[in-house]
């Protein structure tokens, strides 16, 4: 609960923020409104459920303590990391798939290595969720929902950036990793 509280108050200011750089271009499809509401009830709603009610017990699993212990471990990198990605996307975030009036391009900070840092963390918030609540709907609930929207988003989320950005982005993806770092060298532009 503690972890849901500190990612509410990260995100919190980010969405009142935003809001005053108006939005241009939305992509917003029926798709994607429903795999945001999925995530949400997944992410959000299932461990509430799972805390306050005894709805999911028929589901309880027992789970090693090493396998809480590494819950609480990733924890933290998750919680800065999405403060991070946040705080350097600053009026360029959206919750959904948007192009805001006075977009710019951001690419310093931690997205000087990754492309996507936010959805880095929130892989490693439902891992935590996972690790955390012994009970294999509501522990993996936010893994299934946050996997299906990923999957689906990524690819048409740098397609919107290309036709916005060109070959800024393109020479962005050249340097750096979707989730993780790129390893290796980097491509040489002659
Ligand atoms: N995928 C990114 C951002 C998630 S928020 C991450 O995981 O960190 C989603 C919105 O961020 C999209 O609607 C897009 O408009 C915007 N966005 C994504 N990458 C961006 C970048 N490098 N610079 C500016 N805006 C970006």
């Amino acid at each position: 609960m503690i972890f849901w509280v500190s990612v509410s108050v990260i995100r919190y200011p980010h969405g009142k923020r935003q809001r005053k750089n108006k939005i241009k271009e939305n992509r917003k499809t029926p798709e994607e409104k429903i795999l945001l509401f999925g995530a949400t009830l997944g992410m959000g709603l299932m461990p509430v459920i799972y805390v306050f009610t005894p709805f999911l017990n028929f589901a309880d699993y027992s789970l090693p303590i090493w396998v809480n212990i590494l819950g609480l471990l990733l924890a933290g990198p998750s919680l800065w990391l999405f403060y991070r990605s946040h705080k350097d996307l600053g009026l360029n975030w959206s919750a959904s798939l948007e192009v805001r009036e006075e977009h710019t391009l951001v690419t310093d900070g931690i997205y000087q290595s990754i492309r996507h840092p936010m959805y880095t963390s929130i892989w490693l918030w439902v891992l935590v969720q996972a690790f955390l609540l012994p009970n294999l709907v509501a522990g993996w609930a936010g893994f299934v929902t946050f996997g299906i929207l990923y999957v689906l988003r990524v690819g048409k989320e740098e397609k919107m950036m290309l036709q916005q950005f060109g070959g800024q982005y393109q020479d962005y993806m050249q340097k750096t990793g979707r989730l993780i770092p790129r390893m290796g060298k980097e491509k040489q532009v002659h």
